[in-house]
């Protein structure tokens, strides 16, 4: 079993700074950081490279059995994990505004949500872990004893994923990445299997006027505080 004190889970909407942040608190802590958003990209390339369309539940779950799918750690605190779809090199593929749109549709599948679902258990089980992504908290590793849920104004949140797209060399334009935003905040939070929600033990941090350092400190000192009381 994974010990609750070995695990920190940190959920919330897209482009709300779940990544950078987690991947800060990972490094301070010396954990390993569990990207599960990524698991789900790859994922959806995986199926996508098979043409499977997705609305073929049944063929998806048959086809989830020849899946191998590996993260590998970041280079550096400023990098995505890099991620193997049977034995290629991802990384960037899945990281498209395309890729965020297919990744929300598959993960409304029981068949996806059970196998990976049990992938991360089986990571939390073997370290401590910062997992990053939508139902961490509420499904994943529902014992874990520090949770958050980090919240943003969707303009906020568009904001930042078009300085993302474009620090990678990448133009993005804004009102299409907000519709893309809304659309999957909508897709992830409207799902009937573990939608985007705060778990009730998780501390809400809204993040629209606070920076990455103010954020990161904040959860830092939220979990030195509670260890020391537990
Ligand atoms: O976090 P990221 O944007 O990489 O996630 C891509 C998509 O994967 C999300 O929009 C969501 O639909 C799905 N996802 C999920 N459960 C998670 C992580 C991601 O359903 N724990």
């Amino acid at each position: 079993m994974s010990d609750k004190h070995n695990i920190v889970t940190i959920d919330g909407p897209s482009g709300v700074g779940k990544s950078t942040i987690s991947r800060k608190v990972a490094a301070a802590l010396g954990f390993t950081y569990l990207d599960t958003g990524a698991m789900y990209r790859g994922v959806a390339y995986y199926l996508q490279e098979l043409g499977i369309i997705f609305d073929d539940e049944a063929r998806v779950a048959q086809s989830l059995d020849s899946l191998v799918l590996k993260l590998l750690p970041a280079r550096d605190e400023n990098s995505d994990v890099e991620v193997i779809v049977s034995g290629k090199d991802v990384s960037r593929q899945i990281r498209t505004p395309e890729m965020s749109m297919a990744a929300s549709a598959v993960s409304k599948l029981g068949a996806v949500r059970s196998k990976l679902t049990s992938m991360q258990q089986e990571i939390g089980k073997h370290g401590k872990i910062v997992a990053e992504g939508r139902d961490t908290g509420t499904v994943v590793f529902p014992m874990a004893m520090y949770k958050f849920f980090l919240e943003a104004n969707p303009e906020e949140r568009a904001r930042r994923r078009v300085l993302q797209l474009n620090e990678k060399g990448e133009s993005a334009d804004f009102d299409q990445i907000l519709k893309l935003t809304l659309e999957r905040d909508k897709n992830d939070s409207e799902r009937a299997l573990a939608p985007l929600k705060r778990a009730e033990d998780a501390i809400a941090i809204d993040t629209t006027e606070l920076s990455i350092e103010d954020v990161s400190r904040k959860v830092l000192e939220t979990i030195k505080a509670r260890s020391f009381s537990a």
